[in-house]
């Protein structure tokens, strides 16, 4: 007996109750005394089957990831010292499984000799998403029950299942009816009662013969499931591992398991994707909030702007079960961007993402008007209309004057101060910015905009429906373009230059894929529409040599066919387009700019080092909390490659005092203020300190 496991026995049964709140993770605290309490059990000879049990809302959930690194990891009883012991009983164990089985939580049942399960639990082995694979025989013995095609598809995406799929895929053996430990009793009694025998999943072969004998169909799920790593080491790792299950004797393929999991979680993938975790649940703390402050009610919501962001954000409010009133300035804007909506909810419903029931439901949340007053009930009301400080101010003096007391005021600007918007109500205090990103239904990011006068509990409310909707709130504060944009500018802003020194287009955007970005700037450029840039740039009587040429001519991106590249009809895939080199030569010629080689080198210190400097300055100025605020940005927003950790924690693992130099050298070179490192910069560098709490 401990305070973290409880032994009961009912006709030689014996139940053991975990009860390591808040989710039952495999603490050494918890591992000690569960070692012991199935040696007891296994001693016994009055007990004839174990049943292994937890306590609170959960199986249990997973390792305790705050322990790696830490001595407390290594101490044994490890997991899978326990996961032998388990398979190792001369006498039946079960696992009774309710909220969830992750991770080790999972490896652990997977011992047990048989599983029971609450109908609404969920199984997963999501390690994969913390850069690794699970490293305590999930690799092994999953394909033995599942079959290795099945596991090679739920380890590699790391998503979990429920139990109608788990039951007919053979990891869990029955559901329960009613009390879950009364039935798992119940099962334990019946399978003594059968005699046995008792096979331990280690022993269970008969579902990795097929694969064994041909493994086509096994090499065919390892491709699909593998298709979009992009870079990423450890979703390939867990592949190999079930193909090493399939073909060497199981203790080879164990050892072999552990082998790959102690190169994953030393390597730097997996630190930056540990980083991550940790990080958005960082991001989701605002410092100085107390918890005297009590979020504001939001069941209602207003959307000003049916357009490209009004609709997506309109419907991530819908599709988290909140019923949301668009407003537009006439009927046919109203028309066009609802059948926006409805094109986007048939397609899902095409594709089986959601039933066609549930898109009944979703297009009944939504309401319509050109009214402003039919907004007057809403709790939330956030605007997206055309991206100019006179018509935002004139949305919101309107708002002013028919929200109700005590109404959030929330506006989508990209760029433009949230204060002067504040201004323009006699509320300031329940204003804020709520900067979605594009695609808003499906990009989980939102900046939380906080003006010098937003209240702590707007704030607050505002954090509570971003968690509700499914998005990863970050607070940042005023200036022009908040965090993510503002940097943006800065790791755009040698763009034109490096063109123009020497290199193409599809040079620089290689440098980028091949760093682990999705697309390269003009690649993204080109899918964005050039033309926005542009239009931005001539009412701001600014300019881009090449961007501009490009869009005179009427080469908009994608959705004219030209832009940095030649799209064929119906095609996404960038070609390089031979007059655009030429358009380039002949703008560098007139300018007198002697072209020569560029290095791969020098387009990473010339974009990606003065976006981690900008990053600096963001911090310096508070505008970020924290570098892993910045972190969760870049990852979430602009496809910053996860396996990287965000610009922060790259640039910990790059080396401050090289990219200082740089810097310095660049900045020596051109004087240009993006090179000019930021003061915090250069002393962390001098100091040898870096950006992440934990040293990388
Ligand atoms: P959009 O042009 O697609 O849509 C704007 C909509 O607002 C139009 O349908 C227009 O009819 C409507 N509108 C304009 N004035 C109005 C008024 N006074 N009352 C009611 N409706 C009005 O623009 P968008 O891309 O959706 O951008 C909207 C806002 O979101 C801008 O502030 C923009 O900076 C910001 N934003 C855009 C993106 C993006 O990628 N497009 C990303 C983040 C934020």
């Amino acid at each position: 007996m401990s305070d973290y496991v409880t032994v009961t026995h009912e006709d030689g049964i014996t139940v053991l109750t975990l009860d390591n709140p808040p989710v039952n993770a495999l603490s050494l605290r918890l591992r000690e005394p569960l070692y012991k309490a199935l040696e007891a059990a296994r001693d016994d000879a009055s007990v004839s089957a174990i049943v292994v049990a937890c306590a609170g809302r959960t199986f249990i959930s997973g390792a305790d990831i705050s322990e790696f690194g830490t001595p407390a990891a290594l101490q044994s009883p490890s997991l899978r010292n326990i996961c032998a012991l388990l398979e190792s009983l001369p006498k039946p164990a079960i696992a009774a499984i309710h909220g969830t089985a992750f991770g080790g939580g999972l490896e652990l049942a997977l011992s047990c000799h048989y599983r029971v399960a609450d109908k609404t639990a969920k199984v997963g082995l999501p390690e994969v998403k913390l850069g690794l694979l699970p490293g305590a025989g999930g690799t092994v013995r999953l394909p033995r029950l599942v079959g290795p095609e099945k596991a090679v598809q739920m380890i590699v995406s790391g998503n979990p299942i429920g139990m109608a799929q788990a039951l007919e895929s053979g990891v869990v053996d029955a559901i329960a009816d009613g009390d879950l430990t009364a039935f798992a009793v119940a099962f334990a009694k019946q399978k003594v009662a059968e005699g046995g025998p008792h096979v331990p999943v280690r022993d269970r072969d008969e579902k990795l013969a097929p694969a064994r004998a041909d493994p086509s169909s096994f090499e065919a799920a390892v491709k699909e499931a593998t298709k979009k790593t992009r870079g990423l080491e450890a979703p390939l790792a867990c592949a190999a591992s079930v193909r090493n299950a399939v073909n060497l004797p199981f203790d080879e393929a164990l050892t072999k398991e552990r082998e790959i999991f102690i190169t994953l979680v030393g390597g730097v993938q997996s630190r930056a994707q540990r980083h991550l975790f940790f990080a958005e649940r960082e991001a989701a703390k605002v410092p100085g909030i107390g918890k005297e402050v009590t979020p504001r009610t939001i069941a209602k919501v207003g959307v000003i702007g049916a357009g490209t962001m009004g609709g997506g954000i309109a419907m991530s409010f819908v599709n988290g079960g909140v019923p949301v009133t668009i407003l537009e300035m006439s009927d046919e804007a109203l028309d066009r961007g609802f059948a926006t909506i409805e094109k986007n909810y048939a397609i899902s419903a095409q594709r089986g993402s959601i039933s066609e029931d549930e898109k009944g439901k979703r297009l009944a949340r939504f309401s319509r008007t050109t009214d402003y007053a039919d907004l007057a009930d809403c709790d939330l009301i956030i605007e997206a209309v055309f991206e100019e400080m006179s018509v935002k101010r004139e949305v919101f003096g309107k708002l002013d004057t028919i929200a109700k007391p005590g109404a959030i005021l929330a506006s989508n600007t990209s760029y433009l101060d949230i204060d002067e918007i504040a201004a323009s109500t006699s509320r300031p205090q329940d204003v804020l910015g709520l900067h979605f990103f594009s695609p808003a239904n499906v990009m989980r990011l939102l900046e939380i905009v906080r003006g010098a006068k937003t209240a702590p509990d707007v704030l607050l409310s505002a954090l509570g429906i971003a968690k509700k909707i499914g998005k990863v709130p970050v607070v940042v504060g005023v200036c022009h373009g908040f965090v993510g944009n503002r940097m943006l500018g800065a790791r755009s802003a040698e763009g034109e230059d490096l063109l123009l020194e020497g290199a193409s287009p599809e040079q620089i955007d290689k440098v980028f894929t091949d760093f682990g970005w999705p697309m390269g700037p003009f690649a993204m450029g080109d899918l964005a529409g050039l033309d926005i840039g542009w239009r931005n740039r001539k009412s701001l009587g600014t300019s881009a040599v090449i961007a501009d040429s490009l869009c005179e001519q009427g080469r908009f991106g994608q959705k004219t066919g030209k832009g940095f590249y030649l799209y064929e009809a119906g095609s996404r895939a960038p070609v390089p387009d031979a007059a655009v080199a030429k358009l380039i030569e002949d703008k560098a010629r007139e300018r007198c700019v002697n072209r020569r080689e560029i290095s791969e080198d020098e387009i990473i210190e010339r974009t990606l080092y003065p976006l981690v400097n900008e990053g600096a300055k963001v911090l310096e100025e508070k505008i970020a909390a924290r570098p892993s605020d910045i972190d969760i940005v870049w990852t979430n927003g602009y496809g910053f490659p996860i396996g990287k950790g965000g610009p922060m924690f790259w640039a910990d693992v790059e080396g401050l005092k090289k990219i200082v130099d740089r810097l310095d050298y660049w900045y020596g070179r051109t004087g240009k203020d993006v090179f000019k490192p930021a003061e915090s910069l250069r002393k962390l560098a001098e100091t040898g300190g870096s950006f992440s709490a934990k040293p990388a």
